[in-house]
């Protein structure tokens, strides 16, 4: 690694109690997943160090939680506008460790943004109730409260707004955090610690650790400090922590897995639509929660959505993300790619058609082509598994109950996708359909005012919306007798 290419990457650090840590005696080497070549140097956390970041977040803890909501959203307020200041840069280091094209990664940060506008808003608006008491010299109030320190885990795929979600949520509500962010691309959550700190973040109130994933895991949500615990990323290891979480007695909000699936009913605008979740199917290189993943397309309409959807596909041009003109860049680590490749082969195995890709792309980095898979896919394995990569399958159906049938089929309810003219037709699947969030004619997941999370093997909880600081409060009842004078 040359200098000038060191130099010009984020300086790599842990956070505890408000004090940069670069230097370490164990860390890990970090990659441009474009080129394969080392970019920096990320220093794990000792144990020392994790006991440090907890008792500072239960010190700060104590003050934060007594910090005015509006001095709470005025830190927040800052801290977006900052974000705004320093986006490019942001999103440049995005780039660098992540891979997705300079485009997308300005659209996460700035729209990170909007979800701290939001929350400081938001979280002016965090209120208790009285409820009338059956005697009037009994006064009964409800109060909700910061539950205390909490761990987040956040993942490689957006590595800024997935953590500014759980930053926002816990720090609105008055809680305190310890964050491992993505050690594959952590660049974005160092930013995010810098912005907050210049915003005025009290010391203490973000601690920031890096390190073994399930050696972390496994010593910050058993402590008896922490009082809550928020991951996102795959289901197996949201399973393996809500487990811990519940031999320990902590709150969790698990935001996992999904395998969205898409209902394109013939009477839908298919080459409008066709084109459209070609799009959606690539952003990010699919490595999306909530990407179009098992497309269903009635029958009389399947050949041309096939075709119109592959040209799509096809045409995108693939490349490092800071190349001018790039549509999408490599997977964000080698191990996406040998996912990819074992899909699309067992799929063909079983009798599948590969309509386009099905490859890497280019000698160095970790580009895979994007790829349509069709025809018979009933034993294939990526109708069951969810591929987070730029992989689509497309099969046909005949009939309404047939097709909700088929995407209830698996234990993920995450997102899901319908396509239709006939409101009729569109307000029945969103019923029947069991995932968390129903988009229909159009992509409206995520804002920050609506809530995002899932059903079943998807997770629970919400991230955004009103529902965002529920996860992090304790509802607690006061009553009171007062003698009449
Ligand atoms: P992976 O399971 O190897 O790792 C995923 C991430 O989970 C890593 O960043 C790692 O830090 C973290 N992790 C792993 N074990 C952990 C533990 N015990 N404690 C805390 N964190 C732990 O998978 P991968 O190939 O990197 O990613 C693909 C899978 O991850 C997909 O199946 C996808 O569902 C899931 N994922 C989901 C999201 C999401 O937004 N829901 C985001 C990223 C990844």
């Amino acid at each position: 690694m040359s200098t000038a290419e060191r130099a010009s990457y984020e300086t790599l650090a842990l956070l505890i109690d408000g004090r940069w840590k670069t230097d370490a005696r164990e860390g890990e080497t970090v990659f441009d997943p474009a080129t394969e070549r080392a970019i920096g140097w990320l220093p794990h956390a000792d144990d020392a160090d994790v006991s440090a970041a907890l008792a500072a977040a239960q010190r700060a803890f104590e003050s934060w939680r007594e910090t005015s909501a509006f001095e709470r959203a005025r830190v927040l307020r800052r801290f977006g506008e900052r974000v705004l200041e320093t986006a490019e840069g942001i999103a440049s280091n995005i780039v660098r460790d992540q891979g997705k094209p300079l485009e997308e990664a300005l659209a996460e940060v700035r729209f990170a943004a909007d979800h701290i506008f939001w929350h400081a808003e938001e979280c002016r608006r965090i209120y208790g109730r009285e409820i009338p008491s059956r005697d009037v010299r009994v006064h009964q109030r409800v109060v909700r409260e910061p539950v205390g320190v909490c761990v987040a885990f956040t993942p490689w795929n957006f590595p800024f707004s997935q953590a500014v979600r759980k930053v926002c949520a816990a720090l609105g509500a008055g809680c305190t955090l310890v964050l491992k962010g993505p050690e594959e691309a952590p660049s974005a959550v160092v930013a995010l610690g810098r912005a907050l700190q210049e915003a005025g973040l009290p010391n203490g109130c973000l601690n920031l650790l890096w390190g073994k994933p399930s050696v972390l895991s496994a010593r910050l949500i058993a402590d008896d400090i922490v009082r809550k615990v928020s991951f996102t990323g795959s289901v197996e290891v949201g399973k393996q922590l809500a487990a811990l979480a519940g031999r320990h007695m902590k709150r969790t909000t698990m935001e996992l897995g999904g395998h969205a699936p898409v209902l394109v009913f013939a009477d839908a605008d298919i080459d409008a639509c066709a084109r459209a979740l070609a799009t959606q199917k690539l952003r990010n290189a699919g490595q999306v929660c909530i990407a179009p993943t098992r497309f269903y397309v009635e029958r009389p309409a399947y050949d041309s959505f096939v075709e119109r959807f592959t040209e799509a596909m096809r045409i995108t041009h693939v490349g490092a993300g800071d190349e001018p003109g790039v549509q999408m860049g490599p997977l964000c680590h080698a191990r996406r790619v040998q996912a990819m490749q074992t899909l699309v082969d067992d799929a063909i195995a079983h009798g599948a058609t590969l309509a386009t890709g099905g490859t890497r792309l280019h000698e160095r980095g970790h580009f895979f082509a994007p790829t349509v898979l069709c025809g018979d896919l009933s034993a294939a394995r990526v109708m069951f598994e969810e591929p987070f990569g730029p992989l689509a399958a497309i099969v046909p159906f005949d009939t309404f109950d047939g097709v909700i049938e088929a995407a209830n089929a698996l234990p993920f309810g995450l997102a899901s996708y319908v396509f239709t003219r006939s409101s009729a037709q569109a307000h029945h699947a969103a019923r029947r359909l069991k995932a968390g969030m129903v988009s229909v004619n159009h992509f409206g997941l995520a804002l920050p005012e609506t809530p995002f999370g899932g059903l079943h093997d998807s997770g629970y909880g919400s991230e955004g919306g009103s529902e965002t600081f529920d996860g992090y409060l304790a509802t607690r009842f006061i009553t009171q007798f007062d003698s009449l004078p």
